[in-house]
């Protein structure tokens, strides 16, 4: 997200111009005597898109305590078969990270895992509390200590505090669901609890799987398939689901108290295409999304191309409602991975040539309608929209699947500097100039809410798009703590 503990905008964004996500969550009761760790591995694995710079396991042990291994860098470069192998145990949580708040440290990777009065937890958190900063001041003035600037130390801390008071976790989850604000879809363990944890709002996704009778936790049903299990259900908004066993407890103390705000981001751009949230089909959300924006911006084209990857699907949904021929005119280096290097401006241009190549035989002498999921900074697409032109288009006409993003987002998604925003400092015009595209067209708020088919039509946080947000800001455009 965006407000780090100094109160000050944390800003980047992937080096390919878009958001990233902050997190994925992984985790199993393991009551078929599976391999745990691999499971958990391959959760991961499929959740890797959700964030990439760090990720880490935490498994009971035979005598109860909780243990883990944690690192820097991508699921396959962090977990070895020697590492796996040693780590056994009947319930275990996974995440993988994109830092939102707080660093790129091994400090502040997850799982965090910590012992309180009622014996050891650990806990994998998406998304971001807007009130971390207050709450975080309150307990330290109160004598807490923090090893880590991540607000999900926060919850351990809450978790630690109540824990004096009760040993009852669902009487301590229920009281941290009323104290902190914002939105996390959270795994925690204990030696005999696997808990899942999904915000009033439900900004993000969470669900439970069954494999055999071994119950699972994730962040999207894809890492469900990834591991071979059935999905059951999602994680209600306001809901706590306690598994011991087989058995799924729910607590329901905070569901439907707040109107449902799933973030339509996941659907325009962060889940995978295969996974399905809140009971809508990301793909089809996207292929939805391609057939309105032809509604909405007709234009007399010869062919219609995808970015890849985010923009593929839209690309072919468009192409089926206008009638124009779908086809592939941007080659991606499949081998181009993820870097901790935050390239320069000019280094972040040219970085498009390393990942993406024009294909010339279809695209000359053409008239082109290139599609993307969304225009952040808008430095990919001006240079996309010269490489079709340097290619022979005959005209290069630019729509985008989703509206212009103008404004922050706070619950955990990596667009905070309006100042970045193209769409917050030009018109549509004056964006359609500089990226010199021959046209331009946005898909409007009201196409975009009807695209996730299936799912409730108006549960949607559209704030980055509206400026609308589902927790009150203050004076300074800052959620109110
Ligand atoms: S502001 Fe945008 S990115 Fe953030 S939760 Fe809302 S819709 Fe998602």
């Amino acid at each position: 997200m965006t407000e780090n503990r100094t109160g000050t905008l944390h800003c980047s964004m992937d080096w390919d111009d878009k958001p990233r996500e902050a997190c994925g969550v992984f985790g199993v009761v393991n009551n078929n005597g599976f391999d745990i760790a691999r499971m958990v591995y391959f959760g991961l694995y499929a959740l890797q898109h959700r964030g990439q710079e760090s990720c880490g396991i935490a498994v009971t042990d035979e005598n109860g305590a909780i243990t883990g291994h944690k690192g820097l860098g991508l699921v396959s470069e962090v977990f070895s078969d020697k590492i796996l192998d040693r780590m056994e145990g009947r319930i275990a949580i996974g995440h993988c990270r994109y830092s939102t708040t707080g660093g790129t440290s091994i400090e502040n990777s997850q799982p965090l895992m910590a012992n309180y009065k009622n014996g050891p937890m650990a806990i994998a958190h998406n998304g971001n509390l807007v009130n971390a900063g207050k709450i975080r001041r309150t307990l330290e003035e109160s004598g807490a200590i923090f090893q880590t600037s991540t607000d999900s130390e926060v919850i351990a801390n809450l978790i630690s505090r109540y824990g004096i008071q009760t040993g009852d976790l669902e009487e301590i989850l229920s009281m941290i669901m009323e104290q902190v604000k914002g939105s996390y879809s959270l795994v925690l363990m204990t030696r005999n609890h696997l808990i899942g944890m999904r915000d009033p709002w439900g900004l993000r996704p969470l669900c439970i799987g069954k494999l055999d009778d071994s119950i699972i936790l994730a962040s999207e049903s894809c890492a469900l398939d990834a591991v071979g299990a059935d999905f059951v259900r999602n994680v209600e908004p306001g809901e706590i689901v306690f598994i011991q066993g087989a058995e799924i407890r729910s607590i329901r103390k905070a569901v439907g108290s707040q109107p449902r705000h799933f973030c339509i981001f996941e659907h325009i751009y962060f889940a995978r295409p295969d996974s399905f949230i809140d009971g809508a089909s990301v793909y089809r959300a996207r292929l939805e999304a391609g057939r309105r924006l032809a509604i909405e911006h007709p234009v007399d084209a010869d062919l219609v191309v995808g970015v890849p990857d985010s923009g593929l699907t839209a690309a072919i949904g468009f192409s089926r409602q206008s009638g124009i021929p779908y086809g592939e005119a941007l080659i991606k280096n499949r081998y181009v991975g993820r870097t901790f290097i935050q390239p320069q401006q000019r280094m972040r241009e040219q970085s498009v040539d390393i990942k993406l190549n024009a294909l010339r035989e279809e695209i000359e002498g053409k008239r082109i309608v290139m599609i993307d999921d969304s225009i952040v900074r808008g430095t990919t697409t001006r240079k996309l929209v010269q490489m079709l032109k340097n290619a022979g288009a005959k005209e290069v006409h630019m729509r985008v699947s989703s509206p212009p993003v103008r404004f922050p987002c706070y619950f955990g998604i990596d667009i905070s500097c309006t100042n970045q925003l193209i769409a917050a400092q030009k018109t549509i015009e004056e964006i359609r100039e500089s990226m010199g595209a021959d046209s331009l067209g946005f898909l409007s708020v009201e196409g975009l809410m009807k695209t996730p088919v299936g799912a409730c039509e108006t549960g949607f946080c559209t704030g980055c798009f509206t400026g609308k947000y589902p927790i009150e800001l203050g004076p300074e455009g800052f959620p109110v703590e």
